[in-house]
């Protein structure tokens, strides 16, 4: 199986959701698969130095800060992968939408300590996305159009092939329709198994 794998969605693909679906299915035939979220691992440094940070509220810093925090998590994400034999998902951005504009979850830096073997990206239709984002009600989403969902979905592709072009590693697109999740999840399985 592949060592290290990034996964990622803009907010409502069901990107956690279908990781979610990947474990379970994998534990199921035997493999290995645990996930890491990105975002988590950022909240849990943060409030090791004594920052309590809302998942939501991360975009909302300065972009200094978030970039520290974002090697650190990093870094942080290398040290738990060795506790793990099988494959480790890595559950991230492509790119996160703050005031100053479009910034990169896997710029160089990051993907120099990361090494991902592939980049699969979940995508839903802009519908789905904003049906699924009114529901969530746990999180504090931003309210946009469809017209901004369209140009998130195409932002993560163009920062998707810079990952290609930076570590070699290739990019893979896997929809997530309405109560497929499953189906998204063996097809990324399937990836994760090398023949
Ligand atoms: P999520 O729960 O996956 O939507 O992630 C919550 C938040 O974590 C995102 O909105 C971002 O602010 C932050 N985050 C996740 N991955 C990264 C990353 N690779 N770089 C910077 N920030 C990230
Ligand atoms: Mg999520």
């Amino acid at each position: 199986m592949k060592k290290l794998v990034v996964v990622t969605g803009i907010p409502g693909t069901g990107k956690t959701t279908v990781c979610n679906e990947v474990e379970k299915i994998a534990e199921k035939r035997g493999k290995e698969v645990k996930t890491v979220n990105f975002g988590t691992v950022m909240v849990e440094l943060a409030k090791k130095r004594g920052k309590e940070l809302h998942r939501d509220d991360i975009r909302k810093h300065s972009i200094d800060f978030q970039q520290k925090l974002q090697i650190e998590a990093a870094k942080k994400i290398m040290e738990k992968a060795k506790n793990v034999k099988g494959c480790l998902i890595v559950d991230t951005h492509m790119v996160i939408r703050t005031q100053e504009g479009y910034f990169a979850g896997l710029p160089h830096r990051v993907l120099q300590i990361l090494n991902p073997e592939i980049f699969i990206l979940i995508e839903a239709t802009p519908e789905e996305i904003l049906t699924r984002r009114f529901k969530d009600a746990d999180r504090k989403r931003d309210k946009i159009l469809e017209e901004e969902v369209l140009e998130e979905l195409s932002f993560s592709r163009f920062f998707a092939a810079s990952c290609a072009s930076l570590t070699g590693a290739p990019v893979k697109i896997v929809k997530n329709p309405d109560g497929k999740q499953v189906e998204a999840a063996k097809e990324i399985l399937k990836l994760l198994v090398e023949e």
